[in-house]
């Protein structure tokens, strides 16, 4: 992904995409001191721009990071990095993280806080057979207590059982895997929000141990909105079976079938298309 043309915005400079590195003592690369965001721009106008800003500003908080840039200074940059690159439609990564410094320990206080912006060309997160609906596998892994670790923050450390829950689910043939939470409660897959229909009201995890997804609360706003009732609540994995329809949600990830999990099955159905087409028409107004 290294080798490519583009640009990379980097501490406020714009440089090319094969110079856009970092020195092997990068805090982050030992310690996992990064924070990041991903975004999609469509027509021109990233969606929900400022609150991915906000959240990147958030989850460097919850690290006790403090970021050398505004919210606005975030939206400007990811705007001249599009630019920069002639993209309209595309994904966005935004990073944050502990560089090299004086520190080479645990401590990090003095090294300082570096942030990058890289956009590329994305389509279906899960491939082109989007509307087969993924199948998904089990983790062995669970979400863990908030106590343990911010699991709110969009951070690197998290997504280390997130790589060792797809790799193990793609060696099965499957797209993606459904984590539990440490109490045994449906939490979320690797890099989105899960969702369940059943009798026409709406099911999700309350986000009280992951990621509160951007997706996640833009499409439970838009249920609402449509006067459908939607639950955020524990759910138990001997309720899967009682569900009709299910669906994952991300910003990479957009609305995104789920035909199978483990061996339990869902239909591509009626209420995951009305959500899609709602989804899209918002992010594309
Ligand atoms: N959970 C995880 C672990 C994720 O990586 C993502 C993607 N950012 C989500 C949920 C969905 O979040 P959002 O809708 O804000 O993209």
């Amino acid at each position: 992904f290294d080798d490519r043309d583009g640009k990379i915005w980097m501490d406020g400079e714009m440089v090319d995409w094969r110079d856009a590195k970092v020195h092997v003592l990068t805090h982050a690369l030992h310690y996992a001191s990064a924070v990041f965001e991903g975004e999609r721009c469509y027509n021109g106008k990233i969606f929900k721009s400022r609150e991915h800003a906000e959240r990147l500003i958030a989850s460097a908080e919850a690290l006790d990071m403090k970021l050398p840039w505004t919210a606005d200074q975030i939206v400007a940059a990811k705007e001249e990095t599009l630019k920069a690159n002639g993209f309209e439609n595309a994904y966005v990564r935004v990073i944050a993280w502990r560089g090299s410094g004086p520190d080479m320990g645990v401590a990090a206080k003095n090294n300082p806080v570096r942030m990058a912006v890289c956009c590329w060309e994305w389509g279906n997160y899960y491939g082109d057979a989007k509307w087969q609906g993924a199948k998904l596998d089990i983790s062995k892994w669970k979400r863990p207590s908030p106590e343990t670790i911010p699991s709110h923050a969009k951070a690197a450390g998290l997504y280390m059982i997130c790589t060792m829950s797809k790799h193990a689910a793609e060696a099965k043939g499957c797209s993606d895997a459904m984590m539990y939470d440490y109490r045994g409660y449906v939490a979320e897959a690797t890099g989105a929000n899960i969702f369940f229909v059943k009798d026409g009201e709406v099911h999700t995890p309350l986000a009280d141990c992951f990621l509160n997804g951007l997706t996640r609360q833009t499409v439970i706003q838009l249920l609402k909105d449509k006067g459908v009732t939607v639950h955020e609540r524990h759910i138990m994995p001997d309720e899967l079976e009682s569900f009709q329809e299910c669906w994952l949600t991300g910003s990479a990830a957009e609305i995104t079938p789920v035909g199978q999990i483990g061996d339990w099955h869902f239909q591509v159905g009626p209420m995951t298309r009305e959500v899609s087409d709602a989804y899209e028409a918002l992010v594309r107004s």
